[in-house]
């Protein structure tokens, strides 16, 4: 049975916009399941319906086998984490952790081990006297975490809790708050803008777009089967290549000059397909490549990164008139404006119907 289910949940706010428009996935117990999408595509909206702080308009909302679209918040056993912490400014750290407990009126030593607990799991124990104004953007998201943990929910809500904090720090409170799940075992409703949060983070990946669900699954079976153009283009950088063109005779994807045999086109002969190449699935082309599948351009711009090296050339049959290739150590690195040959992998691509 899964610990968390929406069935066909629909938002339309008294405003009339249509922000939810039949979402359902289920996540099991201790499953870390990230909403993503562009702003505005309802990932919020969703959340606070869980949460109970916005009503559904239309569907269901399961938790343990329960619906629980008719309790109220408090009744949801539900923790939820926003984007700017929502810290009570006139309490220290302790009492800001300690407040969901006190106001269940529980123990008073239940709520010292309970805070004491949670302050040593998130090494904030010095920190338990300061009041949130004497805290860095990380501290307080830890405290932000303290209170959400203490009530020992049965599933947490996070909504953006890494946005406000600056790269570097985010990365590290990515790994931080991915290995605290993992050790609470709590089940996870993660809202995030952020591919690379989604990716990183989620065991399972619920991509959003205009209210409605693209795909639901593993952040690999997102990126490597992406179910419509929109998903392939959310995930990954650079961006996708797209190619648009026909199905021609013999198996052959066709773009001007470009052809490139595709295996076993889902595709009938004469429709009209947008083919999608990754920037990893571009090699260099050999020299005095002959082959249908090359295509050459002028190097516009590289991205030196490191490890890894984004190659961006022109080229008339891709969207936006450039493709991205991503080059490794063991290529030599073009300059700008010389003409390069790439030519597709057998991997990485992904063919759409137009429609
Ligand atoms: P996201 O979290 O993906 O950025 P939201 O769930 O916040 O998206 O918003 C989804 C849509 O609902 C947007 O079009 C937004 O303008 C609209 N919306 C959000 N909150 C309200 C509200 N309180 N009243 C009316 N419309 C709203």
């Amino acid at each position: 049975m899964p610990h968390l289910e929406l069935r066909n949940l629909e938002k339309q706010y008294a405003s009339g916009s249509d922000a939810v428009k039949g979402i359902s996935f289920a996540a099991g117990k201790g499953e870390f399941v990230v909403l993503v999408g562009p702003s505005g595509c309802g990932k919020s909206t969703t959340l606070r319906m869980i949460a109970g702080l916005e009503e559904a308009t239309g569907g269901d909302i399961i938790i343990n086998g329960k619906r629980v679209n008719d309790l109220a918040p408090k009744d949801r056993d539900i923790a939820m984490v926003f984007q700017n912490y929502a810290l009570y400014p006139h309490l220290t750290v302790y009492e800001n952790i300690a407040f969901p407990l006190a106001i269940r009126k529980e123990q008073k030593s239940t709520i010292e081990a309970a805070v004491h607990s949670a302050a040593n799991l998130l090494s904030i124990t010095k920190l338990l006297e300061r009041k949130p104004k004497e805290l860095s953007g990380g501290e307080r998201q830890r405290v932000a975490l303290g209170r959400a943990i203490v009530r020992s929910p049965q599933v947490f809500l996070f909504d953006e809790p890494l946005s406000n904090l600056d790269a570097a720090l985010r990365t590290e409170m990515r790994a931080e708050l991915k290995s605290l799940q993992r050790r609470l075992g709590t089940t996870m409703v993660y809202v995030t803008h952020d591919q690379t949060e989604a990716m990183t983070m989620g065991d399972t990946i619920v991509v959003m777009n205009s209210g409605k669900l693209e795909q639901v699954g593993t952040p690999r079976a997102i990126y490597d089967e992406p179910a419509s153009p929109f998903v392939a283009r959310f995930l990954g950088t650079p961006t996708i290549n797209m190619i648009a063109g026909k199905m021609a005779a013999d198996s052959y994807f066709e773009a001007g000059n470009f052809r490139l045999y595709i295996p076993s086109p889902q595709f009938a002969e004469g429709s009209d397909v947008l083919l999608g190449i990754r920037p990893e699935a571009f090699a260099v082309a050999s020299a005095g490549s002959t082959d249908s599948s090359v295509v050459s351009g002028t190097v516009e711009l590289l991205e030196r990164l490191g490890g890894v090296t984004n190659c961006y050339i022109t080229s008339p049959i891709a969207e936006r008139g450039r493709i991205a290739i991503t080059l490794s150590d063991s290529d030599a690195l073009p300059a700008i404006g010389d003409e390069l040959r790439i030519i597709p992998r057998s991997q990485g691509l992904h063919l759409f119907g137009k429609k």
